[in-house]
C-alpha cells in the first residue's frame, strides 16, 4: 500500500480509511479464468456489511475520462461479482456518466460513486476536519449499504476471535510501537500463555509544550545584575482532558524521554488486537497561556539593592506572561497497551508502554507465594512464580510452582503430576520417589519415610513406628524390630557385666 497523500490512489484509499472502510487491496488485480482481465486501483470493505467496493482512480491531468473508462469499471466489479463501485477522477467526469451510473444502477444493481475534483475537495476537507462520520454517512447513504451501526459486544467479540487484519489508525505524530500484545520477556516458560484473550492498543494525544523563560533584575543606578532567573522544560499535557500530567506521573516521564522519537505520519494496522485512538479535546491557544500565566506568576523575583544615599531598598519583579517563550509545541500520540491473558482459570492483565515494554500494571510481575519477581508460570496451576518458589519435574522439566509440585519427603526431588511416583510412607502417606522408596518395615513389609522409622539396635533392619518395640535400658530408650530381637538384647545384657552394659547403652 503506498503512502497517504503520495498518489490520486492513496488519497482516495485514505478518504475511504476516514469513513471507516478498511482498505484490502491497492491495487488489486482481477483474473479470470487464470488470465489477468485488468484491475481496480483500490479495494475497499465495509467492515459493518463485508461488502466490497471496487474503486477507479483516474489521475489523468487535463483529460476526462469518459464511458470507455467508466464501462471497463463496471466490466471489472462484473467479474469480481462486486455490487458496489467507486469512479474517481481527479479533475472533471464526462457529463455522461450520471445517466449511465443510474443505468447501470437500474439494469444491472451495481451501485457506482461518481467523485471528481469537487467532490473529492469535499470529501478532503471532512477529513482535515476529522469529520469521519460523516464521510462515512457520505458513502454509506450512496453506495447504499446500511447505515453504520454501534458495535455491540457481539462484534467485539468476533473481532477479538478474528486474528485477521483488521483498520489501519494514522497519527501525525506517534511514539512508535516496539513491544507488541507479546508474553512478558521476563517469564522463563511464557509460550504457555498463549496468544492474548484480549488487546487493545491506545493511543491517546499529548500535548509536549516546551517552554523557556530567562528574567533578570538590575540595580536601577549602576545597571548591575542583581539577580536572574531561568525556567525551562516541558509541560505534558493530557490532550483529551486538557490536564496537565504531574512531573512525577510514569506517562510524563516516559513522554519526557520519548517525545524527540515519535515518527511522522505513523500508520499501525490491527492485528489480533484492536486500536483505540482518542481525539484530542482541547483549545491550545487556552493551555498554552494558561501555562504562560504560571510560570510566570511562580518566577517572581525580590533583589535588594543600596541606593546612592545608602539607603536598602527592595525590587519586586514579576514576568509578563509574554516573558514565556513558548519554544516548540507538539502533538503527540503515546501508544499504550492493555492486554488480557487467559490460561486455564487464570487470567492477567497489563498495562505497559507500547515503545519500551515498560509496564504501568502487571497482573503478572509477582510470585503468587510472595512478593518476589515472577520468572516463570506454573505449568498447572498457571500461578506465577519466583525463583524460590518454582521447581522443575525431576522427568519432564515442566515448571511448577511449590504448591502444585509433588514433592519427595526424603530427598526434596519434584514431580508433575503426571510423573509423579505412586509409593507413600505407609504411615504418614507422603510421597517418596523411586530413590527414596526402598526401606520397608521388617514387621509389616510397608514402605516408610526417613521419619516414620527405625533401625532394630539387634538385628539392624528398619521397623516402622506402628511396630517399633522400645524398652529403656538406664534411662536409655532402644528400639527394635520385634519382641524377639528385644529379648535377644535384653539376654544378652542382663548375663554382661557393668561394662558390657555399658557399650550396649551406647550402641545405636
Ligand atoms: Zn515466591
Ligand atoms: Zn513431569
Ligand atoms: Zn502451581
Ligand atoms: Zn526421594
Ligand atoms: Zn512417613
Ligand atoms: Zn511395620
Ligand atoms: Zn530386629
Amino acid at each position: 500500500m503506498s503512502k497517504p497523500g503520495e498518489s490520486f490512489e492513496g488519497q482516495i484509499a485514505l478518504i475511504l480509511h476516514s469513513a471507516g472502510f478498511v482498505i484490502k487491496e491497492q491495487p488489486h488485480n482481477v483474473m479470470y479464468q487464470g488470465k489477468m482481465m485488468g484491475d481496480l486501483d483500490v479495494l475497499a470493505q465495509d467492515p459493518a456489511s463485508d461488502t466490497l467496493i471496487g474503486v477507479s482512480c483516474k489521475d489523468w491531468h487535463g483529460q476526462t475520462p469518459g464511458s470507455e473508462q467508466f464501462s471497463h469499471l463496471v466490466e471489472m466489479l462484473e467479474f469480481e461479482n462486486l455490487k458496489h463501485g467507486i469512479f474517481a477522477s481527479s479533475g472533471s467526469i464526462a457529463d455522461t456518466l450520471p445517466s449511465r451510473a443510474e443505468h447501470v444502477r437500474e439494469k444491472k444493481g451495481l451501485n457506482i460513486i461518481l467523485l471528481d475534483y469537487d467532490e473529492i475537495e469535499k470529501l478532503k476537507n471532512l477529513a482535515y476536519s476529522q469529520k469521519n462520520w460523516e464521510i462515512e454517512d457520505y458513502f454509506k447513504s450512496r453506495l447504499g449499504l446500511t447505515a453504520s451501526k454501534r458495535p455491540t459486544i457481539g462484534d467485539n467479540i468476533k473481532a477479538q476471535k478474528s486474528v485477521g487484519i483488521g483498520k489501519t489508525v494514522e497519527c501525525d505524530k506517534m511514539i512508535p510501537v516496539n513491544y507488541h500484545n507479546e508474553s512478558p520477556e521476563y517469564i522463563v516458560n511464557r509460550d504457555i500463555l498463549g496468544t492474548t484473550h484480549h488487546a487493545e492498543l491506545k493511543l491517546g494525544p499529548y500535548l509536549v509544550i516546551n517552554y523557556n523563560l530567562h528574567i533578570s533584575v538590575s540595580h536601577p543606578g549602576t545597571g548591575e545584575t542583581l539577580d536572574d532567573i531561568t525556567d525551562n522544560g516541558i509541560v505534558v499535557v493530557d490532550a483529551q482532558h486538557g490536564k496537565v500530567v504531574a512531573e512525577n506521573d510514569p506517562i510524563c516521564r516516559h513522554i519526557e524521554k520519548y517525545y524527540t522519537n515519535a515518527e511522522i505520519h505513523y500508520s499501525i494496522q490491527e492485528k489480533g488486537f484492536t486500536i483505540k485512538k482518542f481525539e484530542p479535546g482541547i483549545n491550545e491557544r487556552g493551555i498554552v497561556q494558561h501555562l504562560q500565566d504560571q510560570i510566570a506568576a511562580r518566577n517572581e523575583i525580590r533583589a535588594s539593592y543600596t541606593t546612592a544615599k545608602n539607603e536598602r531598598k527592595q525590587i519586586i519583579k514579576r514576568p509578563r506572561p509574554d516573558d514565556v517563550r513558548i519554544l516548540g509545541k507538539h502533538l503527540i500520540y503515546v501508544p499504550t497497551w492493555d492486554v488480557t491473558f487467559r490460561v486455564g482459570e487464570k487470567s492477567y492483565r497489563r498495562v505497559y508502554f507500547g515503545y519500551d515494554g515498560s509496564s504501568l500494571y502487571d497482573e503478572m510481575i509477582k510470585c503468587s507465594l510472595c512478593k518476589n519477581h515472577t520468572i516463570a508460570l506454573c505449568s498447572e496451576c498457571h500461578a506465577t512464580c519466583c525463583d524460590k518458589h518454582s521447581r522443575a519435574c525431576k522427568t519432564c522439566e515442566k515448571i511448577l510452582c511449590e504448591k502444585s509440585a509433588k514433592i519427595c519427603i526424603d530427598c526434596m526431588t519434584s514431580f508433575c503430576s503426571e510423573h509423579e511416583p505412586k509409593t507413600n510412607c505407609g504411615i504418614c502417606r507422603a510421597m517418596l520417589c523411586g530413590n527414596c522408596s526402598t526401606v520397608s518395615c521388617k514387621g509389616c513389609q510397608t514402605v516408610v519415610c526417613s521419619s516414620h522409622r527405625q533401625k532394630c539396635i539387634e538385628c539392624n533392619s528398619y521397623v516402622c513406628t506402628a511396630h517399633i518395640v522400645s524398652k529403656k535400658y538406664a534411662l536409655v530408650s532402644k528400639n527394635f524390630c520385634s519382641q524377639s530381637c528385644l529379648n535377644n538384647f535384653d539376654e544378652n545384657y542382663k548375663s554382661s557385666g557393668m561394662f558390657g552394659k555399658f557399650k550396649k547403652i551406647i550402641k545405636k
